[in-house]
């Protein structure tokens, strides 16, 4: 058996938002230089699949008909500008197809038990997308696309989806607000794009509860996320009692991320990797995790290839393997005060 399985598509590498918009930092060498980085380390033992195209019926779980076809008819009519950072050209909706078909196909797989643990490699990115909007480089949102077809065509009640990308999920955030059925947490960088997800939104109606969003300041470093994820976070995912993990992983709280001001170490994805696999394990589900930003080339290659191990449960033993996160204070107080109206931390 294969320790993981890894979903791409070469249709990713087709769009490129430089066509409009020259100095863009999603370009697919992103993705060239990590899969590069993968092939010298022999996939890392993972199996590799190539994604089919989501479909329009599991597209329009989460999105409007009318937002897939703008997207299509402005590809195909030669592409341009949607906002001022989002561009798309005519390959850009195949991509798009691609890389939402991977988080379902993935999603798929894991939930036939084909494995434990899945990894998509895909772009355009997808965690800003909502339900009639394409922003922040994403145009369909790969993992709310995912989980609202393992709920609709797949047959799961509760899906949580961790997002850990150094900007807000707004996309995914404002999908699944009203629903009790997706328990969605975001830790992110304040003040950063799109500016949304302060403490105090916790979601909507019946989904109430089901949203946590964990703002951090510029600056924060591995001990204030570790703390958010483990004090927070994974004891609420453990009281939803979820049967899929979703992560929308974004590598861009990296230190020497060139579009946010967060101190992680490639280490730190390395531990927040693990400490998901540990919840993950312990609930006997599996983690599907789509990438999402990360703009230093290097660096994204590095903390992917260090956190597929992980993920997959190599290296250190599952349990005791670190000290339990250190309370770096106020910030960790406040989460736990709000989160812990709706859940028992
Ligand atoms: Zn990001």
């Amino acid at each position: 058996m294969s320790a993981g399985l890894y979903f791409s598509h070469p249709a990713c590498l087709e769009h490129d938002p430089r066509v409009h918009s020259p100095a863009h930092p999603d370009t697919p060498e992103r993705l060239i230089t990590l899969e590069r980085a993968l092939a010298e380390r022999g996939w890392l033992g993972w199996e590799r699949r190539q994604a089919p195209p989501a479909s329009e019926t599991q597209l329009e779980l989460v999105h409007s008909a009318g937002h897939v076809r703008a997207i299509m008819d402005l590809c195909a009519a030669g592409g341009g500008a949607i906002d001022p950072d989002t561009f798309v050209g005519e390959a850009s909706f195949r991509a798009a197809l691609h890389a939402a078909g991977a988080a379902c196909a993935m999603t798929g797989a894991l939930l036939a038990g084909e494995s434990r643990v899945g990894f998509c490699g895909v772009r355009p990115s997808g965690h800003h997308a909502e339900r009639e909007r394409a922003m922040g480089f994403c145009l369909f949102n790969n993992v709310a696309v995912a989980a609202a077809t393992a709920i609709a065509e797949l047959g799961l009640r509760r899906v949580f989806i961790l997002d850990w990308d150094v900007h807000h999920g707004n996309g995914t955030a404002e999908i699944f607000r009203e629903r009790p059925d997706v328990l969605f947490a975001s830790i992110h960088q304040a003040g950063l794009f799109p500016g949304t997800g302060p403490l105090q939104d916790a979601g909507s109606g019946a989904g109430e509860g089901y949203t946590i969003n964990l703002p951090v300041p510029a600056g924060s470093e591995e001990p204030l996320w570790l703390a958010l994820l483990e004090r927070v976070v994974l004891p609420a995912a453990v009281a939803f009692e979820p049967e899929l993990v979703l992560v929308s992983a974004g590598f861009d709280a990296h230190v020497e991320d060139p579009l946010a001001d967060c101190r992680l170490q490639t280490r730190s994805f390395v531990e927040m990797a693990g400490r998901v696999r540990d919840m993950a394990l312990a609930a006997q589900i599996p983690v599907g995790v789509v990438l999402e930003g990360g703009y230093n080339q290097r660096v994204l290659a590095e903390c992917v290839c260090a956190t597929l191990p992980a993920l997959a449960g190599e290296g250190q033993a599952p349990s005791g393997r670190t000290a339990p996160a250190q309370d770096p204070g106020p910030i960790t107080a406040r989460a736990l005060e709000q989160v812990g109206r709706h859940w028992p931390l």
